[in-house]
């Protein structure tokens, strides 16, 4: 019997049938690191795009100033649901709508300038993201009043609670919501993850993703794994999302009645053991 069947025979007896809560905990390093290990090496045998195009960031991860954090978020925020690659060749004509980005001097600039520019066809002519624009150089200088500078802000927060900082970000900033802050955070260098709904799927079906807050029980699963394989979170999600985006378009797995013909999780996964 292989081990699939072995599986779902576990299933039926009711003896694997472990809460989903508690299996993170209950694995064992190896066996965590084992799973993360299968997934990188069929990332191996994919021929998708590298996932850290050259339109990902702004400036890239050398942030010197405020008005460079300035200027990066702004630029997620414009790029959240939008073509990244639009938003790059437009980008100059932001940088002299805006004042290249210094927040001091945007801060200053009057609401009513966004009639005229939503008109420019030069810009992406979103009225809430043009204003935000305004609005969030505003809340920025008031963190860079009470922290100094915007790096000291962000380095307030301990690695173990960035998650706390992310949930802030979205809270804090006009038309910045979780995307945008994730591909933020990852652009100032820090140590953080990103987020899709394929690697949720991909980990709900592993059986891993505890119970309780959307962005909590994802933080712990990271940085679980994190400590299990020794590699960084960072580098964790980028897998995760290779192997539950790529693989999954290429093979047609991981859907509603998985048939899974190449994935190497079978024997780890609860979605399949209980379906099939
Ligand atoms: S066994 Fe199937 S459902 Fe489970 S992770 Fe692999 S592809 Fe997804």
């Amino acid at each position: 019997m292989n081990k699939a069947k072995q599986n779902r025979k576990t299933k039926k007896t009711g003896s694997g049938a472990e809460p989903v809560a508690e299996k993170l905990t209950t694995l064992n390093k190896g066996s965590l690191a084992k799973i993360y290990q299968k997934i990188s090496e069929k990332n191996q045998t994919l021929h998708d795009d590298e996932p850290v195009l050259a339109t990902t960031w702004a400036i890239g991860q050398q942030h010197s100033s405020d008005r460079d954090f300035y200027e990066e978020l702004c630029y997620h925020m414009f790029a959240a649901g939008f073509s990244r690659q639009v938003v790059r060749d437009k980008w100059p004509a932001h940088r002299a709508a805006f004042a290249d980005f210094d927040p001091g001097k945007v801060a200053m600039l009057g609401d009513e300038l966004i009639d005229t520019l939503v008109t420019d066809k030069a810009l992406i002519r979103n009225r809430r993201k043009l204003t935000a624009v305004i609005t969030n150089a505003r809340k920025l200088l008031l963190l860079i009043n009470e922290h100094g500078s915007v790096h000291n802000w962000l380095r307030s927060y301990p690695e173990a609670e960035f998650y706390l900082l992310h949930r802030q970000l979205a809270d804090t900033f006009d038309c910045v919501g979780r995307s945008a802050a994730e591909w933020f955070m990852l652009s100032t260098g820090l140590p953080y993850h990103f987020e899709t709904n394929d690697a949720r799927r991909l980990l709900d079906r592993l059986g891993l993703l505890p119970k309780g807050r959307k962005d909590e029980s994802y933080n712990r699963v990271m940085q679980t794994l994190q400590t299990a394989s020794g590699v960084s979170t960072w580098e964790i999600s980028i897998d995760l999302w290779r192997f539950a985006s790529g693989f999954r378009m290429q093979e047609s797995i991981c859907a509603e009645a998985p048939h899974c013909p190449k994935c190497p999780l079978w024997d780890e996964c609860d979605y399949f053991n209980q379906e099939n």
